[in-house]
């Protein structure tokens, strides 16, 4: 990855003469990038995004954006900190002890360097400065979304009509269009609550998608069943929707009524806030009527748009 000596030196040489540092570009090939950004440096305080500078700034052992502090070996090959806790002391390009050398330059050069989000080829064309970037990164409405689907670990992210599909062919979730639902949850063996069925539903309505969750989860000591709705889309938009639950029988009713939550929020998160319906298990098999071992919920709802 790094230059040899004979490399590093012509590019030296060559720096103050623009012309001659020119002829010699084609030798170089790989290194091109590098040693045209180290002339744009002296040109410019801004570095533009066009310039690869950047891969300077790429930590040659784990390849991601090395911010401070930055290491060095003696002979100069950088490293970032996190790798160089983990490489004991010896330069994994060279095998020389390492020490404590920070690299300020290169600490100095990130500074001032402009970078795209790393979301650009999402959608987002902002440019930010290197050391604010990660932080846009972290709210950046085009950063792909995790998988919606609950009671799995399932690792697969990005964006809302990637996964429709994925929840629909990998998990096999209902599709329903429409804005009103009407749905019956049956389960044979209701006291085995931890055994918890994780029942998911996708609604189309108004061109957005949403998620109805359904299952069962121990409340403190309490055995309880819940739903709620999660909105697939930016939690600054979530407050444009509004939903409401219903589920009864032998004339009692429970109703819920609240803002479904961005999937940005994780499943479990919005389960273990209590922000749906709840309904104690008792409370369940009465409404299911029978002989209390079998769950019979029919569960009602709307979706609706806030002017
Ligand atoms: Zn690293
Ligand atoms: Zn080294
Ligand atoms: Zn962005
Ligand atoms: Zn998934």
């Amino acid at each position: 990855m790094a230059p040899d000596g004979g490399v590093c030196k012509q590019v030296v040489e060559s720096h103050p003469k623009h012309v001659k540092y020119d002829a010699g570009m084609g030798k170089m090939e790989k290194n091109s990038t590098l040693t045209k950004s180290a002339i744009g440096l002296g040109e410019k305080h801004r570095i533009p995004s066009t310039n690869g500078v950047h891969e300077l700034l790429e930590c040659p052992v784990c390849a991601s954006l090395m911010y401070p502090p930055i290491y060095q070996c003696p002979n100069g090959h950088t490293l970032c900190s996190d790798c160089k806790s983990r490489v004991h002391n010896c330069c994994p390009t060279c095998r020389l002890e390492l020490g404590n050398i920070r690299c300020l330059a290169l600490e100095k050069v990130a500074e001032s360097l402009e970078l795209p989000c790393r979301y650009q080829s999402l959608g987002c064309h902002d440019i930010f400065l290197y050391y604010s970037k990660l932080k846009h990164e972290q709210h950046c409405r085009f950063r792909p979304y995790n998988c919606p689907y609950a009671g799995s670990e399932c690792s697969i992210t990005g964006d809302i009509p990637t996964l429709v599909a994925h929840l629909k062919d990998d998990h096999n979730v209902d599709m329903h269009d429409g804005c009103t639902f009407n749905h019956r949850y049956v389960k044979a063996n209701p006291h085995e609550v931890e055994n918890a069925t994780w029942m998911l539903t996708v609604f189309n309505c108004y061109g957005r998608q949403f998620c109805l969750h359904f299952e069962a989860f121990q409340l403190g000591s309490a055995p309880v069943y819940t739903s709620f709705l999660r909105f697939m889309g930016e939690d600054s938009e979530e407050k444009k929707f509004s939903y409401s639950l219903e589920v009864g029988g032998y004339g009692r009713k429970l109703t819920w009524q609240g803002v479904p939550r961005s999937i940005r929020d994780s499943h479990r998160k919005v389960r273990d806030s209590l922000d749906g319906l709840i309904i104690p298990r008792n409370l369940a098999l009465f409404f299911s009527g029978g002989n209390r071992e079998e769950l019979k919920l029919r569960v009602t709802g709307r979706i609706w748009k806030e002017q």
